[in-house]
């Protein structure tokens, strides 16, 4: 699915080739293409404003990682910003309190409810291991209750027996009343689709919903029918309430921009896509594999993420080299720091070693905090880089006026200076050692 959205953003990005930050001018220019993409994938404009000017912003300045190009480095930023727009805090179904929980599936007529309705159930049963029964309210197509029996059999997920002339309502008080003695954990209920949003048919469904009290009321929406679908979604939302959305056709959608408008239109997860007519065309629906296919270019994402990872690697091995040589300065120190802080302080670079065990207890006394950290380095980026490489002009002045800079006391410079010698020194043994063949922790 959304083939030809990956399709014209794959081509915006080559008029970026400088390097260095991403400027407002290069930007743009990219950004005018996205938003042309993402208008003719049928995305809806609000939508593609408020994307734009989000993504903007978080690209201008962003530095351009020395193995990607711009352009590469403008993709990751989208993309983040397509998970961040296309993602819920509640994505899986909530099926929580006392079984049997009602799923209400509500949508137009030819959405795939009853086809998405067996789908889930057949999900659940096989999946999740509920015991599932469904039952079907739609009381005015002829064989819409047959149809759903069918699809019972097909997955082997129980069905409701039909009673000829029962109304929607009924029906679904009978359904709860048969999961409750039945001992089921899920009881879905296919209502009734119409041609458009029809008032009367409303009212039914929110008949039922009170009669059902459901946990979660699925709209289900046909992603071929584009701004339609929003439409639709934002009247279900108004009249009966919707818990979540379920996407149909979407091997079939070409222009992609269903999932993007109606997340962020109607403010409800989408909790699953259709991927085809069979009952195994199911999928949890994940935001960052969502964008992923929506750019086509999950391995550009993978190549920056790669691309600062390899930074963070080259910054450690530069240390590690001037360790070798029994150098260590300020500046080292302050990349440590932040490194330490990042890994989630000493304990995190100690776990990553192996044979640290006993080391990492007797450290464990040793008051290493991320906010003295922080204060540590706050420390170091108030001295001049030449007292950074040489600690030893730092006399009594130099010393206060660090303590100013970095909100700290003449003591706190002390500690800090005093804890760098000791690395220092620490450095100078490991490097003598590494020159005997010998390395510390037993990792030679
Ligand atoms: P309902 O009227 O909303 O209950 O719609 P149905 O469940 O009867 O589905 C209408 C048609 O759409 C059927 O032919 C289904 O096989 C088909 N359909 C449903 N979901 C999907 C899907 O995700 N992909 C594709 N390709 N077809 C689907």
């Amino acid at each position: 699915m959304f083939e030809s959205l990956s399709d014209r953003l794959g081509g915006v990005f080559d008029a970026l080739k400088k390097r260095g930050s991403l400027k407002a001018g290069d930007v743009d220019a990219a950004m005018r293409d996205i938003r042309i993409a993402l208008l003719e994938a049928d995305v809806a404009l609000p939508v593609v404003k408020d994307f734009i000017a989000k993504v903007k912003e978080e690209a201008v300045g962003e530095q351009v990682l020395k193995s990607v190009t711009p352009g590469q480095q403008v993709v990751k930023v989208v993309h983040d910003a397509l998970v961040g727009l296309l993602q819920s805090d509640d994505q899986d179904l909530t099926l929580i309190g006392e079984p049997p929980h009602a799923i209400l599936m509500v949508g137009l007529q030819g959405s795939g409810k009853t086809t998405s309705t067996a789908k889930i159930a057949k999900r659940l049963t096989e999946k999740d291991r509920k015991k599932v029964l469904m039952a079907s309210l739609d009381v005015y197509r002829p064989a819409a209750q047959e149809q759903l029996k069918i699809l019972g059999e097909q997955t082997g997920v129980a069905t409701l027996p039909i009673v000829a002339g029962q109304m929607p309502v009924d029906i679904a008080k009978r359904a709860m009343n048969a999961g409750r003695l039945g001992g089921y954990d899920v009881v879905m209920l296919d209502t009734a689709g119409r041609l458009h949003v029809d008032e009367q048919l409303m009212a039914e469904v929110a008949a039922v919903r009170d009669a059902a009290k459901p946990r979660e009321t699925l709209l289900v929406a046909d992603s071929m029918t584009g701004q339609d679908a929003v439409t639709v979604a934002k009247s279900f939302e108004d009249r009966v309430g919707l818990t979540g959305i379920v996407l149909t056709r979407v091997d079939g959608d070409a222009r992609g921009g269903a999932a993007l408008s109606m997340r962020q239109v109607t403010g409800k997860p989408i909790k699953f896509l259709g991927t085809g007519e069979k009952m195994d065309g199911l999928e949890a629906f994940r935001a960052d594999r969502v964008a992923g296919r929506i750019l086509g270019m999950g391995d550009v994402v993978s190549l920056v993420e790669k691309a600062a990872e390899t930074i963070e690697a080259e910054e450690a091995e530069k240390i590690a080299r001037k360790m070798q040589k029994g150098e260590f300065d300020l500046d080292d120190m302050a990349s440590q720091l932040k490194q330490m802080r990042k890994m989630g302080g000493l304990e995190g670079v100690m776990g990553l070693l192996p044979g640290v065990g006993k080391i990492k207890k007797q450290m464990a006394g040793a008051n290493i905090d991320p906010k003295m950290m922080l204060r540590q380095e706050a420390i170091i980026s108030s001295m001049t880089p030449q007292e950074r490489r040489n600690p030893g002009v730092l006399h009594a002045s130099r010393k206060r006026r660090v303590a100013a800079g970095s909100g700290t006391s003449v003591q706190d410079v002390n500690k800090l200076l005093k804890q760098h010698q000791m690395m220092a020194k620490m450095m100078k043994q490991v490097a003598k050692m590494g020159k005997k063949g010998k390395m510390p922790f037993g990792l030679g």
